[in-house]
């Protein structure tokens, strides 16, 4: 049987630690599960750490940071950390719904590589939020081509899948997306989102949004080009009223001067316009350059390794 590695991230978690470990032991002891924790404390600022050191059994680790980094954060080193044939990540409120662990690694023993969670439901969260979410995965799924509707970070991924998102070198990640972006064979499966035991929410709608605005623009260089695309509509709007006082000046109907400043206003702002465009559009490959991701990933080998690869 693999072993089932459970990336736990906690901020501030004090109340859930040891009742997610007894959760997770008698839920994976009862079926045979053999299993590994990963504590990630991200810098909490109450005895999260203290509740981690606390638990007295083997296969659970902990790991602590020197301060609060993220979430994203805190599931690298999981993944850079963890052990097992197989790595779950997962909240540390019990908000996903531990029993779903079985069905994953049921998928995963039947050969799927990624299993990801889908929502149900979304818990007892306000419709200010609801709405938010909602239109900020519009967004993404129409500037990425990603489809992440109610999907969330609760996974399980395969040894290869960890390895492949260990191999990428770029700095800001988006966990939930990569796993997309990945390719692999995936199989879905719903789960419901519990409320929150104890404790609260760490997502400011302020901290939303501009999670938001980080994941969009590590996922696409769509904002950049959107500049090119309202300077050709700008030349569009200068040729037809650069035209139009043209024909006022030759019949006579304008102040002297006007035509000028006018048609010289247009000229150079559509210029402008453009060249910024043509640079967004330069800058938009360096990013992607730069953020070295590679242009493909291997599944499988047949032999153990060729030089040709990669
Ligand atoms: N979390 C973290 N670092 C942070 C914020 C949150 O590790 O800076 C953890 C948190 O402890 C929890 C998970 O990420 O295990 C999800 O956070 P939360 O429950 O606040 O988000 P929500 O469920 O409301 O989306
Ligand atoms: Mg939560």
């Amino acid at each position: 049987m693999g072993k089932m590695s459970i990336i736990l991230p906690a901020y501030n978690e004090e109340e859930n630690i040891n009742l997610v470990y007894e959760t997770l032991k008698e839920l994976l002891d009862t079926n045979n599960i053999p299993f590994e924790l990963l504590f990630i404390n991200d810098g909490s600022t109450d005895h999260t750490w203290n509740e981690i050191k606390k638990i007295n059994d083997a296969r659970c680790i902990g790991i602590n940071f020197t301060r609060n980094f993220g979430k994203e954060a805190a599931i690298n080193a999981g993944l850079k950390n963890a052990s097992g044939d197989c790595v779950v990540v997962m909240d540390s409120d019990l908000q996903h719904s531990p029993s779903t662990l079985i069905e994953m690694y049921r998928l995963w023993l039947a050969g799927y590589d990624i299993v990801e969670g889908i929502k149900n439901s979304r818990g007892n969260e306000s419709s200010l939020h609801k709405f938010f979410v909602k239109s900020f995965y519009k967004l993404i799924s129409r500037l990425t081509h990603i489809d992440l509707e109610n999907s969330s970070d609760y996974k399980l991924l395969d040894r290869k899948v960890v390895n492949a998102l260990n191999n990428l070198k770029e700095k800001n990640r988006f966990f939930r997306a990569l796993s997309f972006w990945l390719g692999f064979k995936q199989a879905f499966v719903k789960y419901d989102v519990q409320t929150r035991v104890t404790g609260h929410s760490k997502w400011s709608t302020k901290s939303l949004i501009l999670y938001a605005l980080n994941n969009i623009t590590s996922f696409s260089t769509a904002p950049l080009q959107i500049v090119t695309f309202f300077g050709c509509i700008y030349l569009l709007f200068a040729f037809l009223l650069g035209s139009y006082v043209l024909i006022q000046y030759f019949l006579g109907y304008s102040l002297e001067g006007f035509t000028t400043v006018i048609l010289l206003t247009l000229i150079i702002g559509s210029t402008l316009m453009i060249s910024l465009g043509i640079i967004g559009i330069y800058i938009g490959k360096i990013y992607v350059e730069i953020k070295d991701r590679p242009n493909f990933i291997i599944k499988e080998r047949t032999t153990h390794h060729n030089e040709m690869d990669n």
